[in-house]
């Protein structure tokens, strides 16, 4: 649909004011897109009717002539793909509003990197989709997990790089100083581009985003909560409605200067000090933003190390590297409560061997973990059950629930909460869905955590080799004997291979070291196609770089590494 210009009184040309759209803003009718100044004064262009704005034909400042083309726009019409078999008005305490019953081939319930890209490969295999969201399109992945702390890890690397530039030979003249608001604020804008991503292509893929509340009815009927009321009947249902950050119960959690992950990542103070509850994946993370940005920080953890889903052996080397940071850090301990000082100040009072430790910091941050998210979602009507621990619901490898048209993906699982998991699930479900049999494994899940350096790893570490009774071999190659990695200062670090010695297959990697998230899909790639560590050997790697770490220990598998 075009938007023109309209008559210009007196047909003399207009000028192109303020253009208020961006290509690929949603518009509502009379929505305005742009002002244009006329011999008779301004003049407001507006929408005639709700969609998508897909081409911007008019420039600022450019003249533009009575009825000339502004705009093209694509109609939405979100319902229209889906059969609204009925529509009641209810009165419920002297309101009026909407019983819309619907009915769907696949309703998704949660819009999370599980929900939509579940939603997104359902529409493109033809299938009718409509998806529920409470709250942001993108879920915590986009809105506060992976995205914002990535945005946050960035900005941290700037502030280190910048107070290491004099050994690449570049000086800075000043102090350097850390503008948390600004920080926060670029966060903000990646995390809403990609949500404005996601609504384009929940448009795109013409599925249903139906924003709300969704709870089961029964088996087959979902109600959802919003502006109006639904009623959906669906064929096929997937619950992706992800996790929630777990509650402690620990005297003093409540009181101001306790964040959590997704308070942290609002939070325009950078504090001077700051005592991290729980050192594993979150706490970490933070703990080096933290550090990086100039922060005084202490991290106490239950168990008796680090991350403790890694390998033993990085464990102890993010530790190390912490403390040579300037993190402190306090295994097997176990935080009793939290006080506020007389100046405002938090009081950490935990216990280890040592006895009863007092900590004092500006504030704290409670990392201790999430669980699934079933509230008010109302399992029990659709009989669904939990899996054996009850932490989260049951599903088999096809991702179907004791429920066969009833599917459960990602985080409300509990198997691995990681965003690539989830999507993968989604995927995995939807092929079900539609009869292309297929079987989530989890043997090749790549993990990555955003310290400084990062750390990955992908299948099996020594750890689970040796419970498994796998007869294997590793072999370990140090970032120090790497080229690129000495022109970048980071030297730290190394990676880990492991091979099944019955079929020569790598089985399993881990590595801790700069650009590790990024190497981590090759040995994926590798160990999920079956790889054996002579494919590796044989395989050119380019010449300065990183990856060749993995190509050094391949060949220490079998011959022993050329560099070191
Ligand atoms: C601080 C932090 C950092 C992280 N970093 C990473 C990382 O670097 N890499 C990584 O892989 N993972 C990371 N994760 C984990 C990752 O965010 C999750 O594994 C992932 O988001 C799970 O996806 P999901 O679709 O299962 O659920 P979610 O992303 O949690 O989405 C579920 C959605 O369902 C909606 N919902 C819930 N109940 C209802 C209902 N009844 N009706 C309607 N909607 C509902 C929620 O509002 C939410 O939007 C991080 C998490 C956190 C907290």
């Amino acid at each position: 649909m075009i938007i023109n210009m309209s008559v210009i009184p007196g047909g003399k040309a207009g000028k192109v004011g303020k253009i208020s759209v961006k290509l690929r803003d949603k518009v509502n009718t009379d929505d305005i897109l742009v002002q244009v100044e006329t011999g008779k004064g301004n003049k407001a262009i507006k929408a005639t009717a709700p969609g998508i704005i897909t081409k911007i034909l008019c420039e600022e400042g450019k003249e533009i002539l009575s009825k000339e083309a502004m705009f093209e726009l694509e109609p939405l019409d979100n319902t229209s793909d889906n059969n609204i078999v009925e529509s009641n008005t209810v009165n419920k305490e002297n309101t009026k509003s909407e019983i819309k019953k619907i009915e769907t081939e696949l309703l998704i319930i949660g819009a999370g990197p599980g929900g939509y890209v579940a939603a997104i490969y359902a529409a493109k295999k033809g299938k009718k989709v409509i998806i529920i969201e409470k709250e942001a399109l993108g879920g915590t992945c986009l809105n506060v997990g992976c995205i914002p702390t990535k945005a946050l890890v960035k900005s941290s690397e700037v502030c280190h790089t910048m107070k290491n530039s004099q050994l690449f030979g570049i000086k800075t003249t000043g102090e350097i100083q850390v503008d948390m608001k600004k920080v926060i604020s670029q966060k903000n804008e990646v995390v809403n581009k990609l949500v404005s991503g996601v609504d384009y292509l929940m448009q795109k893929n013409k599925i249903t985003v139906i924003k709300g509340n969704a709870s089961f009815i029964s088996p087959n009927q979902v109600s959802v909560e919003a502006a109006d009321k639904y009623l959906i009947n669906a064929k096929d249902i997937i619950i992706a409605t992800g996790s929630k950050i777990s509650k402690i119960n620990i005297e003093g959690i409540d009181l101001p200067f306790v964040m959590n992950s997704t308070t942290a990542l609002a939070s325009n103070d950078l504090p001077k000090s700051i005592t991290i509850i729980g050192g594993g994946v979150i706490g970490m993370e933070f703990a080096f933003i933290y550090r990086n940005l100039g922060v005084d920080v202490t991290v106490v953890e239950f168990m008796d190390r680090l991350l403790t889903m890694v390998d033993k052996e990085i464990s102890k080397e993010i530790e190390s590297i912490a403390k040579e940071n300037g993190i402190k850090i306090f295994t097997s301990s176990k935080v009793k409560k939290i006080q506020k000082a007389n100046n405002n100040q938090a009081i950490i009072t935990f216990e280890n061997a040592n006895g009863e430790l007092l900590l004092i910091s500006d504030k704290v941050l409670s990392a201790i973990g999430r669980e699934p998210n079933l509230d008010n979602l109302n399992i029990e009507k659709a009989n669904i059950i939990m899996n054996t621990n009850k932490k989260g619901i049951s599903v088999d490898s096809k991702m179907r629930t004791n429920i066969p048209h009833i599917y459960a993906i990602g985080d409300v699982t509990n198997i691995i909460q990681l965003a690539h998991v989830a999507s993968h699930g989604g995927i995995t479900a939807v092929n079900n869905i539609i009869g292309d049999e297929s079987e989530m494994d989890y043997s090749a899940v790549p993990n990555v955590i955003f310290t400084n350096p990062e750390i990955s790893s992908v299948g099996l570490n020594e750890e689970d080799c040796k419970k498994m009774n796998i007869d294997f071999t590793t072999s370990k190659f140090n970032y120090r004997s790497n080229g690129k990695a000495l022109t970048m200062n980071e030297s730290k670090g190394f990676i880990k291979l492991i091979k099944e010695n019955n079929t020569n297959k790598l089985v399993g990697a881990s590595i801790i070291g700069v650009e590790a998230s990024s190497l981590i899909s090759t040995i994926t790639l590798a160990i999920s196609k079956g790889l054996t560590d002579e494919d590796i050997r044989e395989t050119i790697f380019a010449h300065p770089t990183t990856s060749e770490i993995i190509h050094e220990a391949a060949l220490g598998l079998s011959l022993g590494a050329l560099h070191e």
